[in-house]
């Protein structure tokens, strides 16, 4: 994916049917459930060759008074700082009317690529509306129907060199994930821990009502996100770029694991899906638990999903506040966490009220921690020094009498640490022995909670 586009404008000027468009059969969320849409969404987005993220402010309901107005705004500029590109649309048909103007404004102050393009221009009754569109000051409007797809070649037009641009701009920000040996030999301690300059990518994922919502927004310190009591309020996956105490991060929000609620099938494997993208965005994924039902399967299996793809895992149990024994739920927690999830061993579990506040300076610290970890290099030097060590204190089997041979050992990659082992008869060795090793190495680099990856070669 190189760069988001956001679809804006005011209700009704056809922006779920462009975002169809772009996304196709691939998000088909789009049929009539009340309350389905109500929030921003997003989808996979193509056109012609170009990949992106498509933003959709659908849903949006017209403005009859200052509240929704308000509303419809707010969701529009998140929308927007959320996006590279914008795609501002407007009813041909109809001209342009004062709400038009209020978007073009936000627009021009927030935006800095913006394609101006009015719908519905199939046919000669829209030529008006066109020529209107010109007053907005944003340019030279595509003429567009998003319901016919004509149009959509000027679309391409304006975003294929965005698209070269944002790409180039990309490459040249990637973090340089594998260093190379004689880099990390340099490091004093044999571990290095590279700093990062990208944000933090974070995904907050729980079931429907652990308090996803209430927690990002309480980290954002302002009332952006819808939150309720119902059930899944916010339906789609959406991301977002913020400070976190002085540590830059991108907080990737999704409706999540969602059961059953009172939504149809349909919408709950989208959630399921949205859960999975969350989980592959993010370098860490925080894993919201609700205190009065930790631990349930849809909890479960969002953190062993984690911990396959080889994330950075921190486990918060949120609610903390309604606890009175909070000792003793402590210890029934840990001992839960240590039966239910051993493959997360060592991963932080911090208790958090997403409602007062309490505890998101601990969350705050283990995210950062949990990032450090899973990007740490150790030496080749210092790792076969240690090997030796391990070797020493518990020799590997000796299947027809000739002892299997680990010759050598080096770190392959990091983000998550995986290590690579040279090996007279992998394939005899046995799996204990792999996680002897890998526990081992847990505890002396001191690398708790990360997936730790460690792949025997054969060398005879
Ligand atoms: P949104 O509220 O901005 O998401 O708008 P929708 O995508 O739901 O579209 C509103 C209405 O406009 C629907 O009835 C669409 O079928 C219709 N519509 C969308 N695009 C076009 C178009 O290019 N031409 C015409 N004639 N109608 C369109
Ligand atoms: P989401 O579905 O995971 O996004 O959950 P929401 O953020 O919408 O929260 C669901 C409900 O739990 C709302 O009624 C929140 O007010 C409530 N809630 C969230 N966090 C806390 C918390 O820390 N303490 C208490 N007591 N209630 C919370």
């Amino acid at each position: 994916m190189t760069f988001s586009l956001a679809i804006v404008g005011r209700p009704n000027v056809g922006k779920s049917t462009l975002f169809n468009r772009f996304v196709g059969k691939r998000l088909a969320l789009v049929d009539n459930q009340p309350g389905v849409t109500r929030d921003l969404r997003e989808g996979e987005g193509r056109l012609g060759d170009l990949r992106f993220t498509v933003i959709d402010t659908a849903g949006l309901e017209e403005a009859t008074d200052a509240s929704l107005e308000g509303r419809m705004r707010k969701l529009t500029e998140r929308a927007v700082d959320m996006a590279d590109v914008c795609l501002f649309l407007i009813d041909a048909r109809t001209g342009v009317t004062p709400t038009d103007e209020l978007f073009a404004d936000i627009l021009r102050k927030r935006c800095d690529h913006v394609i101006l393009a009015a719908n519905k221009a199939e046919g000669s009754a829209a030529d008006a509306g066109v020529i209107e569109a010109y007053s907005l000051g944003l340019g030279e409007p595509v003429r567009l129907s998003a319901e016919h797809g004509e149009g959509m070649n000027d679309i391409y037009t304006h975003l294929m060199p965005l698209a070269d641009e944002f790409a180039k701009r990309a490459e040249a920000e990637a973090p340089e994930t594998d260093v190379t040996l004689d880099e990390a030999e340099a490091e004093e301690d044999g571990v290095r821990r590279p700093t990062q300059d990208r944000p933090l990518q974070v995904a907050v994922v729980g079931r429907p009502n652990a308090g996803k919502s209430t927690l990002i927004n309480k980290i954002l310190g302002e009332d952006r996100l819808l939150t309720g009591p119902e059930a899944g309020i916010t339906r789609d996956a959406i991301s977002l770029k913020l400070d976190w105490d002085g540590l830059p991060v991108r907080i990737f929000d999704t409706a999540g694991m969602r059961k059953k609620a009172r939504v149809q099938d349909k919408v709950e494997k989208l959630s399921v899906a949205d859960g999975l993208r969350a989980v592959k965005f993010a370098e860490v994924v925080v894993v919201l638990l609700d205190a009065a039902i930790p631990f349930e399967q849809q909890d479960l299996r969002i953190a062993d999903l984690a911990e396959r793809e080889g994330r950075a895992v921190v486990l918060a149990v949120n609610k903390w506040d309604v606890e009175t024994e909070k000792q003793e739920k402590l210890r029934d927690l840990r001992e839960a966490f240590e039966r239910l999830l051993p493959q997360l061993r060592g991963a932080p579990l911090v208790t958090v009220s997403a409602k007062t506040g309490q505890g998101l300076d601990r969350l705050r610290a283990a995210v950062e921690k949990a990032h450090d970890v899973w990007n740490r290099r150790v030496s080749t030097a210092r790792l076969n020094r240690w090997l030796t060590g391990m070797l020493e204190a518990h020799p590997p089997p000796a299947p027809g009498g000739r002892r299997i041979k680990l010759r050598y050992m080096t770190q392959a990659k990091t983000r998550p640490p995986g290590f690579v082992v040279m090996c007279s008869h992998p394939e005899k060795l046995p799996d204990s022995y792999s996680r002897y090793l890998i526990n081992g190495l847990r505890e002396d680099f001191d690398m708790p909670g990360t997936p730790i990856r460690l792949h025997m070669r054969s060398q005879a």
